[in-house]
């Protein structure tokens, strides 16, 4: 192990249903825009176009029955619930048809955003780091291995607020499928076996505030349980 100068941090990981040793997280990967209904409540074309992407530094996951506090410079924070692709294998330039060989499992996942951030980057043609890869961000469950449940495909993925649901949708509503995004993104960059991706939120996103619970579950995939501090 090298030395160095200031104090190292702890990779950032998550727990393995079912297993004792953790899954190291190496780079949060997230797609935009990948279900129709969701375009359309923000307001966009929701016919298919080229994926994108954008990226969460992976210190800000927050772990199952954690708290996310309530971050600063924001009053608009909304919850996107999310399948994560969690890769044990990297690769640049996968193709779709070897691409799902890659995935190591998958978990539920949350993509909170400082909206009104977000959009006032938008409206500047600026970056949206500050609206989505801010501290505590990224909520994630604990992984499931592919090799206990295969590759969700289709299967109700589904939040609720306080107890009351808020999205409620299909995976197999997801424009870019799972080895579609991978095999695109390996493109762009060259994966990393450790990198994650949150894979798209359906539609109903809106705010929460402080206190708020939050409850999101994907079939077969697992749950997640978040509150807002
Ligand atoms: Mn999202």
């Amino acid at each position: 192990m090298p030395e160095y100068v200031i104090p190292a941090w702890e990779l950032p990981s998550l727990p393995v249903q079912g297993e004792k040793k953790r899954f190291p997280v190496r780079r949060i990967w997230c797609v935009g825009r990948n279900y129709a209904a969701h375009i359309k409540e923000m307001g966009y074309d929701p016919n298919r176009e080229e994926p994108f992407f954008f990226a969460k530094p992976a210190d800000a996951i927050v772990h199952d029955g954690g708290v996310v506090p309530y971050p600063p410079q924001t009053k608009n924070l909304h919850y996107e619930l999310e399948m994560v692709v969690c890769l044990g294998k990297g690769g640049k330039d996968v193709p779709v048809e070897k691409a799902l060989d890659h995935v190591y499992g998958y978990a539920v996942g949350l993509d909170m955003t400082r909206r009104d951030q977000q959009f006032a980057s938008r409206d500047r043609g600026r970056p949206w780091e500050m609206g989505k890869g801010f501290d505590h961000s990224a909520p994630c469950s604990a992984v499931v291995p592919a090799a206990k449940i295969g590759h969700p495909s289709r299967g109700s993925i589904k939040l609720a607020v306080n107890g009351q649901t808020k999205q409620d949708s299909d995976l197999g509503a997801m424009i870019w499928k799972v080895p579609e995004m991978i095999s695109y993104l390996s493109a762009l960059v060259e994966l990393g076996a450790g990198d994650i991706i949150y894979s798209g939120t359906p539609d109903g996103v809106g705010p929460v505030v402080k206190g708020d619970k939050l409850h999101g579950a994907i079939e077969k995939v697992g749950t997640l349980d978040i509150t807002i501090g």
